[in-house]
């Protein structure tokens, strides 16, 4: 029976090589996820931006910088939470490989036919790795995993910050760290609700 590690291996290697749609066309590395396979905590977005898309690592642009200046903020180490993406690869304007793209070409949203192709490895990362915590950054992650647990999901103005639960598992609805960048509010209600997922954490998990 192979482990949680490798399983995650052989995850990241289906999303290598998957072509289930095309923004596999316009990808330059995939981006499967990073952070221990038994994380209590993970950090789900919405889809790898343009740097993420160069490096095949998650967060690493300047959302990435936010995100982890509020993970310093509560003391949580980037290296001990999960972090990844709702789609694996770039959601992008453009419709060709990143050194032939043109300057304008910009992240967007990914559709829901990207979000049907890929979520089934969101899914096989969350079953192995069993986390207490999902924080969801953003509308698309929040209304997905809320709805795969059946929860109702409302517009994130109204559900940052709360904790929800679904049997053991808790779920902190936050805004997305982007949206935070333009929006020196935003931030400092991010700030604030970092200091909420503390305190659950405190209480529930990491004892
Ligand atoms: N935005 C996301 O949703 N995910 C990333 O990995 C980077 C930026």
């Amino acid at each position: 029976m192979p482990n949680s590690e490798e399983e995650l291996r052989r995850i990241a290697g289906e999303i290598e090589a998957c072509t289930r749609c095309p923004l596999s066309r316009t990808r330059t590395k995939p981006v499967p996820g990073e952070g221990p396979p038994k994380a209590e905590v993970m950090f789900i977005g919405e889809g790898p931006g343009r740097n993420e898309d160069i490096e095949g690592r998650p967060f690493v642009g300047r959302a990435g910088d936010l995100l982890n200046e509020l993970l310093a903020s509560i003391r949580l180490d980037r290296e001990s939470v999960y972090v990844t993406n709702i789609v694996k690869c770039r959601p992008t304007t453009a419709s060709q490989p990143v050194e032939q793209q043109p300057h304008e070409a910009k992240d967007r949203r990914p559709t829901s036919e990207e979000i049907d192709a890929c979520s089934p490895y969101l899914e096989k990362q969350i079953d192995l790795i069993q986390p207490k915590v999902i924080c969801t950054l953003g509308d698309t992650a929040t209304r997905f995993i809320l709805e795969r647990y059946r929860l109702k999901a409302g517009n994130i103005s109204k559900m940052h910050g709360r904790i929800y639960s679904a049997g053991n598992l808790k779920i902190v609805p936050m805004y997305h760290p982007a949206a935070a960048l333009y929006t020196a509010q935003l931030k400092t209600t991010m700030q604030r609700d970092f200091k909420k997922l503390a305190g659950l954490l405190e209480q529930t998990t990491l004892g």
